[in-house]
């Protein structure tokens, strides 16, 4: 998977299009992301002691990642990611100014 978690993506699909935002957890098995504040939904929490209120909380469920681009950290384009491999280490880099990011 071509993103990771600390990105910064634009959302391109969705009822968040648009936005950009942080991807706080990056799930490579089922090619999902889950990006802070984007693709709420309710949850409800039970109220863990007697007495207690349950609640209604927003959480992010997770999105496919192709609904996002990611923001170069270096040039603040929306892009997409190449890779460029040097010796063993394989980098990845920003299609739009060829920088590692
Ligand atoms: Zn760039």
């Amino acid at each position: 998977m071509k993103v990771k978690k600390g990105d910064n993506v634009l959302i391109i699909a969705g009822k968040d299009k648009g936005r950009t935002a942080k991807i706080i957890k990056a799930i490579p098995k089922e090619l999902k992301v889950l990006v802070e504040g984007i693709n709420l939904k309710k949850k409800h929490v039970r109220p863990k002691r007697e007495g207690e209120k349950g609640q209604v909380v927003d959480i992010p469920a997770a999105m496919d990642v192709s609904n996002i681009k990611i923001i170069c950290p270096k040039c603040g384009k929306a892009t997409r990611v190449g890779y460029k491999t040097e010796g063993e280490i394989k980098n990845r880099i920003c299609k739009k100014c060829k920088q590692i990011i």
